[in-house]
């Protein structure tokens, strides 16, 4: 975003500025996955010889080889499985302020790191187990990230 000459600047206009950090690059293995994130879908894969579920994705079952694996949607219901905040942000990205990057374990088993949102960046407020459902962020017109915030309710 460009600012006319003469015009102050406001914090306004820095929370509307687009998202402008580095962005994941889709390969053959991840395309489906961020194919179904731009449709607020979290999936995983699925193996239908061992029946193993699994996160990232790969063309074999990482327990029996098998390449009948398939692309199945998750129910988005995860738990926190462990995280860290991050006072600053890495090099490149604009992210301000500490934020949380956590590991979270699916309902369906396989676990994925993620930013945990909605919550404050304060260990009293990150219990291990915490329940978490999953959100999209929409940070390119090809990329939606999936993120996790506090189930509702729990
Ligand atoms: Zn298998």
């Amino acid at each position: 975003m460009t600012h006319s000459a003469g015009r102050p600047y406001k914090l306004a206009d820095a929370m509307a500025e687009p998202y402008s950090g580095p962005l994941p690059k889709p390969t053959p293995e991840t395309r489906p996955f961020w194919d179904a994130a731009k449709q607020h879908r979290l999936v995983i894969q699925a193996c239908d010889d061992c029946g193993t579920r699994f996160f990232y994705p790969r063309p074999l079952c990482p327990a029996c080889l098998s390449r009948r694996v398939r692309w199945i949607d998750a129910s988005g219901r995860a738990v926190l499985h462990t995280y860290v905040i991050n006072q600053r942000p890495p090099r490149g990205f604009s992210v301000q302020g500490p934020f949380v990057i956590g590991i979270v374990e699916l309902e369906e088993g396989p676990r994925m790191m993620s930013h945990i949102v909605g919550v404050t960046p304060d260990p009293k407020a990150l219990r291990c187990d915490l329940p978490l459902e999953v959100t999209f962020e929409e940070l390119s017109a090809d990329i939606t990230l999936p993120k996790f915030k506090p189930r509702a309710g729990a």
